[in-house]
């Protein structure tokens, strides 16, 4: 298992430093968490193809973490995709994340691969159905007022803990995860 930083610049990009997103990538398949700007050149950097990538979680419905989604699935079309994609989201965050694909036709079009939508509530340790290398739980945590939540990923004995984004409630986050590696991201003032 590896893990690749898409981005790692929080909601400003850099000028070598791309918006966060991160991928996880197993034994064939992979997960990535949100997804910032060009993401299939990046994950084809990471060793991700077509087929591989089988899950995508957005955190939260700020922009630098959701606007490379219509993106990425118009590139998995191109390539000739026909497998599900699955898209792990917070409930709230299904029908802007409907809404976004939508204006490119992405959910209707005739021969484009389905989206599996995956609804995570505000629950501590919800568990994701199981699949490929991952398994994987999320929690809420806090990011103002924007509904986010955390992921963990565990792989074999690696034990990994992602956090969308935290505020003043970063302790409390990170009680809910004592993973080996924990990545969290840098702050970044939102007016949101
Ligand atoms: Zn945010």
């Amino acid at each position: 298992m590896h893990f690749t930083f898409l981005g790692s610049a929080g909601a400003l990009p850099a000028r070598d430093r791309d918006t966060t997103s991160i991928v996880f990538v197993g034994d064939g398949d992979a997960v990535l968490i949100d997804c910032g700007g060009s993401p299939m050149q990046k994950l084809l950097r990471a060793g991700v193809t077509r087929d591989a990538l089988r899950r995508v979680i957005i955190t939260h419905m700020h922009t630098d973490h959701a606007y490379g989604l219509p993106s990425l699935v118009e590139t998995l079309y191109l390539l000739g995709r026909r497998a599900p994609l699955r898209l792990a989201c917070r409930e709230e965050h299904e029908q802007p994340l409907r809404t976004l694909l939508g204006v490119f036709r992405q959910l209707e079009r005739p021969g484009i691969f389905p989206i599996v939508w995956e609804l995570v509530p505000a629950r501590e340790g919800f568990a994701l159905p199981a699949l490929g290398s991952f398994a994987v739980s999320s929690s809420p945590n806090a990011h103002g007022s924007m509904p986010n939540v955390a992921v963990r990923l565990i792989l074999a004995h690696i034990d990994v803990a992602h956090h969308g984004e935290l505020d003043a409630h970063r302790d409390e986050a990170r009680a809910h995860f004592a993973g080996e590696v924990e990545v969290a991201q840098e702050l970044v003032p939102y007016p949101l």
